[in-house]
């Protein structure tokens, strides 16, 4: 099978083609997995963070992506929860413990990372962590939703646990957040989004998709909101997030990991104005199946409308380089013939 694999582990500053585009073996469903033939595969900011060494994989040569959709083409032994032709799709999680923390779980072993992932013609996964994907969905459309909104779903149960939400703030406006909105419209629409972006086009992108308000990192929001989602790489959004929330307020940040460039705006945190009150900071980690799978069945009953900009496989290298440069109007997704 033809294959986008990741061979050595380095800045994109420094190398701006760190896949290679090859022939590899087609792999084989083990007992209790599901082959698949993917058809689209969605590009996500941990890729970069792999490719760079912040959450590097265990072992190289690895074939990346944890979005892919596509359908089954073969059963493992034992296989018996899909059928032949069904069309599927896998996230970040390819197997952990299979209980409630098994986001939090040491048996977490990641698509793309751990094992190969979908940046491929074939990949395989349990057939517990294949999802089926709703009609509703195109493979291009479905793929950002395996992640990107997936992700964003738990960060925005996260940031609404306790009730009583009425205001949020998105800190970054890419692939998830904007999944995120449309999810809250849908969901909770009396709570008013407010989006902050550096990109004016950006901006307007949110607006349109129905944002409440929006403006720049550093400008005070109309209100001070109950919470907000920070999906940027940075530390200064950091600062900007907790200083926009009410007391008792809560950040959540859907990163894997932060780059270290801006980490010096930390000094700037204070106490007093960014986190006394009660407001209170919690990453989001990983992801859960039943995450997933619920995601995908309300993202299909809310009418949920991923924008996103194709690319061919052996043009993964440019989707990368992109989204390192910050050129983001929705999710970035492969097509794979
Ligand atoms: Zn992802």
């Amino acid at each position: 099978m033809k294959a986008m694999v990741l061979r050595r582990i380095g800045s994109l500053d420094t190398t701006r083609e760190p896949l290679d585009y090859v022939d590899w073996p087609d792999p084989r469903p083990a007992r209790g997995e599901v082959l698949i033939r993917v058809a689209a595969c969605g590009v996500c900011h941990t890729e970069l963070d792999e490719i760079e060494g912040r959450t590097p994989p265990p072992r190289l040569p690895v074939v990346l992506g944890h979005q892919a959709v596509g359908r089954v083409v073969e059963l493992g032994a034992d296989a018996t929860r899909h059928r032949i032709g069904d069309r599927v799709g896998v996230g970040w999680i390819h197997s952990s413990s299979g209980d409630a923390r098994e986001n939090l779980s040491d048996a977490f072993v990641a698509t793309g990372r751990d094992v190969d992932g979908g940046y491929a013609q074939l990949m395989t996964v349990p057939e517990r962590y294949a999802y089926r994907i709703p009609d509703a969905f195109d493979d291009a459309a479905a793929a950002p939703l395996l992640c990107a909104g997936a992700i964003g779903f738990r960060s925005l149960e996260l940031a609404f646990a306790g009730g009583g939400r009425r205001s949020l703030g998105l800190m970054g406006f890419g692939g998830s957040a904007h999944l995120v909105l449309q999810t809250v419209r849908g969901l909770h629409p009396d709570v008013r989004v407010h989006v902050f972006a550096r990109d004016p086009s950006v901006r307007d992108f949110a607006l349109g998709l129905g944002a409440s308000s929006a403006g720049l990192p550093d400008e005070p929001p109309p209100e001070p909101l109950d919470a907000v989602i920070d999906t940027t790489p940075a530390w200064r959004p950091v600062v900007q997030s907790l200083a926009a929330l009410r007391p008792g307020g809560r950040l959540v940040i859907n990163a894997i990991r932060k780059e270290e460039a801006d980490k010096d705006a930390l000094l700037g945190l204070s106490y007093e104005r960014h986190l006394w009150m009660e407001r209170d900071v919690k990453s989001v980690a990983n992801i859960t199946a039943r995450d997933i799978a619920e995601f995908l069945g309300a993202a299909a009953r809310l009418g949920i409308r991923p924008e996103v900009t194709t690319y061919p496989l052996r043009d993964a290298n440019r989707a990368l380089a992109e989204l390192k440069d910050g050129k983001v109007r929705g999710a970035k997704v492969l097509l794979i013939d």
